[in-house]
């Protein structure tokens, strides 16, 4: 079967171009879209992410803050850093880089953004805005995994939706916003009695289970859209995802490719939430 590889770089490319259009309107009008970045210690993934970020903001013609805090900065200096952050009127969006160092709580971290500045939408306000259908920030990757979908011309509605992992920033939002898109959806974790069973009646595969090539052929139904959400990184130094790429994209209709999938449409909907924080 032929398959369509999904470009999620063309697609996260054209999504930044739309924001760097917004940005431009907005700075007419006299407003400078801001975004604060805080990154505690100096963990290097980390930091290859923040730089990404920043770099996305330049070329989006965002202005980024930096704020690059020791690794044994504790959790009340971290805690009065975003207070500062949230009161400050200059800044539109608030990004710390996640993993925190162990001496500090992520989730108090997290419940001290002001979810009205929280562009990852890890807030629980915005996490529960997308559990009731209101209006909040989506976190970036499912928010792209809705996108590369909807730019590839692939319908949701109807569809039966599976979706592997139940992690808060990535399984959990991608299975409401399947079901928002009018989607069957399941979910499917550790715990999933019979997992073949369940992807195989998938037509669309949302894989982000953390396993190298986890996936493989006989997992999927034939005809069935894959959406590998996965980044490992091989002994080798190349990347590769969830799924078994080789033995996968034969059988499916479209699969988006690691790197080049989901990856790139990140940070492009990141650029997207910072955008929409100028009217939070
Ligand atoms: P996680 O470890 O928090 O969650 C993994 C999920 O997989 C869990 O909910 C678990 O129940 C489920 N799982 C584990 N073993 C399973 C099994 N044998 N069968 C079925 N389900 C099983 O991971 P995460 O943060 O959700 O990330 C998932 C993957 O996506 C990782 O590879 C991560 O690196 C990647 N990721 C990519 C991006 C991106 O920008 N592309 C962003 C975030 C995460």
């Amino acid at each position: 079967m032929s398959y369509q590889i999904i470009d999620g770089k063309a697609i996260a490319g054209e999504i930044k171009e739309e924001c760097r259009v917004k940005a431009e309107e907005y700075r007419e009008k006299g407003i400078e879209i801001t975004l604060a970045v805080v990154q505690v210690g100096s963990d290097p993934a980390s930091g290859v992410y923040v730089r990404n970020k920043k770099r996305a903001c330049e070329a989006c013609g965002i202005r980024s803050l930096s704020y690059e805090l020791p690794e044994e900065t504790c959790e009340v200096e971290l805690l009065e850093l975003i207070e500062k952050l949230n009161r400050d009127e200059a800044v539109n969006g608030i990004l710390v880089q996640l993993p925190l160092p162990g001496q500090i709580d992520e989730k108090k971290v997290i419940q001290a953004i002001d979810a009205k500045k929280d562009v990852d939408g890890f807030h629980p306000m915005n996490a529960g805005a997308l559990c009731t259908g209101e209006r909040g920030f989506v976190s970036c990757t499912p928010a792209g995994i809705i996108q590369l979908l909807k730019r590839s011309r692939i319908a949701i509605a109807g569809k039966e939706c599976v979706v592997i992992g139940r992690s808060n920033i990535v399984g959990k939002p991608a299975a409401l916003l399947l079901l928002a898109e009018n989607g069957t959806v399941t979910v499917c974790h550790s715990r999933t009695a019979d997992l073949k069973e369940v992807t195989k009646r998938a037509d669309i595969l949302v894989v982000a289970v953390g396993k190298p090539k986890f996936i493989t052929a006989e997992y999927v139904k034939e005809g069935a859209v894959v959406i590998d959400v996965g980044i490992h990184r091989k002994e080798n130094g190349k990347l590769c995802g969830d799924v078994d790429f080789d033995s996968v994209a034969p059988k499916c209709s479209a699969i988006t490719p690691v790197p080049g999938g989901v990856g790139p449409m990140t940070i492009a909907m990141l650029m997207s939430n910072c955008i929409a924080s100028v009217d939070e």
